[in-house]
């Protein structure tokens, strides 16, 4: 698992302008600073886990690796203690990431024996239950994923629908 290696910290108190001198640590594992002059303490800014997540980037990693290798979002959320919604979340924000890293990377490929699957699914309930003023996110959905196997073993995610 991946360790991170914290930056030098520095700190410098917004009274006085002066640099702080470490101070221990926070409850929560941050360090703490103290201004040699006027005595007033501070902590660490959070680092935030994939922008906006207040829980470890290892948690967060444990989870993600669990669901990809196909473990239920209740199976995780049982055995790392994160909550349901926290995995969700940690779910959607990687994607985004992996959109973004996908639109940078992968551009003009020439592609060739493409391989699509499509699941299919529903959303509530099922299209012709649908009713008006029902949640328009009801009804049928499908995902459909686009695949190259341009190597034994190697292959590329395309394009990836969902409607
Ligand atoms: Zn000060």
């Amino acid at each position: 698992m991946k360790t991170t290696t914290k930056a030098k910290p520095t700190m410098t108190c917004t009274e006085c302008d002066r640099k702080c001198q470490r101070f221990g640590k926070h409850r929560n594992g941050l360090r703490r600073f103290r201004c040699p002059q006027c005595k007033k303490t501070y902590t660490e800014p959070h680092e935030k886990t994939l922008g906006e997540m207040y829980v470890t980037e290892d948690r967060v990693l444990l989870a993600l690796k669990m669901l990809l290798e196909g473990n239920s979002v209740a199976s995780v959320s049982r055995i790392t203690d994160l909550d349901k919604h926290t995995i969700l979340k940690a779910l959607v924000l990687a994607g985004e990431r992996c959109e973004k890293v996908m639109a940078r990377l992968v551009v003009n490929v020439s592609v060739k024996d493409v391989q699509a699957d499509e699941i299919w699914s529903f959303i509530g309930k099922k299209q012709k239950r649908v009713e008006i003023g029902d949640d328009p996110n009801f009804g049928a959905a499908s995902l459909v994923i686009a695949t190259w196997h341009f190597f034994s073993g190697m292959s590329l995610i395309v394009t990836v629908r969902f409607s």
